[in-house]
């Protein structure tokens, strides 16, 4: 076989629908990143794309947003068959959204700009606001393109460069995005993608001296070995987004459909036993299946390993004394499905109730009065989202400033846009994806300060 990388090894990629390889896949190791951050070093001490004004940047993200619609379909489906996620979403949401997002930085790369300051009365200066230089991105595999470019198109459009590792579970999409940017004009050495693992690769580019910030997304547990290597390497800068526990607050007033993706949901007593009841109906409507057919709700887990581990913690959940209300086991089909389950009695010291399960297992608590409800959706180390539903606006205002998290919405779930920034409070990171605020992680501020007139110097 040739040699795609100098560690000479790969590894497969397989398909969550049926267990069987897709992929073999060249497998990145640490010379590799070494010689991936010699190319964007140059690209960016050296080449064109720090150096171009903001809007020539722009240009080219358009362009690069506009090649991505057009292979829409072929990258909708990579995920599929790599991730398992739904297709139609892919197509509709995820692909459209990430073309989007490059046109939202691309938009914002012109209006990059430093401020006069007041200094004194001998003095005058400004600040620039300057790239942060070489950026290393390690993604999960949960959304493998839009945290591609939740991270890669801020970056690009504050003129860094960067080496991004998508996960290995997902290794496809990345590299179709890389091969895109090449055709969009990208200059050589701006984005390089290194597949691999998280102990070789990615550990490599947590530690690596000469790169000067990482962007990380993925567990809590791994974030701080991340930020231990920055911290003993060459102090690089650090964003992080981590894991979450988000809890959904439903109150006695809410009487609509409710769908939702939240892991802790607490109910209030009035409507709690006709919750259960509806919600058991609704949830045995939900199609688990193929990812491709567009009447499917919800796909396989990404691979065995994560599908192993969502079953330990239902077993969990059983022994714990939780009930089972619906689900709990696989669906029985060849791949990695699972049956959506829900527990009910669930106290807040149970593991199911503390861990993050990362997949289709919901549980569900009672709460009595508003105060209550706040304490138990602040009790978890995660703060990444919570949820609200009410039509008392009171509530709605109190809630939203009581919960320690870094996304609250009322009376939805999972709503958002490219300006809403993202991020988590607690142990669930720091540094936000998406918005203006994402742009000035990529970006930082440099003083210039001069005399007015006579200079004692010259
Ligand atoms: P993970 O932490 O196991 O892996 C994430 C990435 O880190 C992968 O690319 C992996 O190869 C790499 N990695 C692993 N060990 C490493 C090491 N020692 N050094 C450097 N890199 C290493 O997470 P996962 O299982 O892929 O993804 C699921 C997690 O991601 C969940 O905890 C989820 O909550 C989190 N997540 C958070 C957000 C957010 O915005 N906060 C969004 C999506 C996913």
């Amino acid at each position: 076989m040739q040699k795609y990388y100098l560690s000479g090894k790969t590894f497969e990629t397989v398909d969550p629908r049926s267990g069987e390889v897709i992929a073999s896949v060249a497998e990145g190791d640490k010379e590799d990143v070494d010689l991936a951050v010699k190319a964007a070093r140059h690209a960016f001490d050296n080449g064109p794309w720090p150096r171009l004004s903001g809007f020539a940047r722009g240009r080219i993200m358009m362009k690069y947003a506009d090649l991505i619609e057009e292979h829409n379909e072929e990258l909708a489906a990579l995920d599929t068959v790599d991730a398992g996620k739904l297709f139609s979403l892919g197509k509709t949401m995820d692909i459209p959204n990430v073309a989007n997002v490059l046109r939202y930085y691309a938009g914002a790369a012109d209006k990059i700009h430093g401020q006069v300051l007041k200094m004194s009365s001998e003095l005058q200066g400004y600040t620039l606001q300057e790239p942060v230089g070489v950026v290393g991105h390690i993604i999960p595999w949960n959304f493998p393109s839009t945290l591609f470019f939740a991270k890669v198109a801020p970056a690009l459009a504050a003129g860094c460069t960067m080496v991004v590792k998508p996960a290995e579970q997902t290794p496809l999409s990345a590299l179709y995005y890389a091969y895109l940017a090449k055709q969009a004009g990208i200059p050589d050495g701006v984005i390089n993608v290194i597949n691999g693992y998280g102990p070789t690769a990615g550990a490599a580019i947590s530690s690596h001296m000469d790169i000067d910030k990482v962007s990380f997304t993925g567990s809590t547990e791994v974030g701080r070995k991340v930020m231990q290597a920055a911290a003993m390497s060459n102090l690089k800068r650090v964003s992080l987004e981590l894991g979450g526990k988000s809890p959904l607050l439903i109150f006695d007033d809410a009487d609509g459909e409710i769908c939702v993706a939240s892991s802790r949901v607490y109910v209030q007593e009035g409507i709690y036993d006709e919750f259960v009841k509806k919600l058991a109906e609704k949830a045995k409507q939900w199609v688990v299946g193929d990812p491709f057919d567009p009447n499917t709700r919800q796909g396989p887990q990404v691979d065995k390993q994560q599908f192993d581990k969502i079953l330990s913690y239902i077993e969990h959940g059983k022994r714990e004394g939780a009930t089972l209300l619906i689900g709990g086991k696989p669906t029985g089909e060849k791949g990695y499905y699972i049956q959506p389950t829900i527990f009910t009695d669930v106290k807040e010291d149970m593991l199911i109730a503390k861990d993050e399960i990362f997949g289709p297992v919901m549980s569900l608590m009672k709460f009595k009065t508003m105060d209550e409800a706040i304490k138990s959706a602040n009790n978890t180390r995660y703060g990444l989202a919570a949820g609200i539903i009410t039509k008392n606006l009171d509530v709605a205002n109190t809630v939203s400033r009581s919960i320690r998290a870094g996304i609250i919405w009322i009376n939805c779930y999972f709503g958002f846009d490219n300006d809403c920034p993202y991020g988590g409070y607690k142990m669930s990171g720091f540094g936000k994806d998406l918005g203006l605020d994402a742009l000035h992680k990529y970006l930082q501020v440099k003083s210039v300060v001069t005399p007015i007139y006579n200079s004692p110097w010259l």
